[in-house]
């Protein structure tokens, strides 16, 4: 009994001898390169993360499309302006409603301070009021 059990230990161990060989091996070196790339992938430098993640910047059409609101907010005093939908902020700045968001903040002047610091926060009606 104990000796039939030995024995079936053995052949399995005889399965498994042996390195990996022609196909196998080159499956193996494959996937080494995989983990290594996807290695590389997350050390990637946050500035290159950003680049790749951001694609084209949003536009006034984008949000327009999104329904969403938009509100100028200065960086320099945080006065804020009015919750205004993207197409009545294109009216009032006389802009295309394909301008790029950093283009339309760029252009934003801040009522009460004069500074130049304005950026745009942008609202989403269908999920703000509910109590978050
Ligand atoms: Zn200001």
């Amino acid at each position: 009994m104990f000796t039939e059990l030995t024995e079936q230990i053995e052949d399995l161990a005889g399965c498994c001898d042996g390195s990996p060989e022609g196909d196998d091996l080159e499956r193996l070196v494959d996937l080494a390169q995989a983990t290594k790339a996807l290695d590389h992938e997350t050390e990637m430098p946050e500035e290159r993360q950003r680049q790749r993640y951001m694609g084209r910047p949003a536009t006034l059409a984008d949000h327009e499309n999104n329904e969403f609101k938009v509100q100028p907010i200065c960086r320099r005093c945080w006065h804020t302006g009015p919750v205004v939908s993207p197409r009545e902020l294109a009216d009032r700045f006389g802009l295309p409603m394909a301008s790029a968001i950093p283009a339309v903040e760029a252009r934003l002047r801040c009522a009460r301070c004069g500074e130049r610091a304005g950026y745009l926060a942008i609202e989403n009606p269908a999920v703000s009021g509910r109590g978050c």
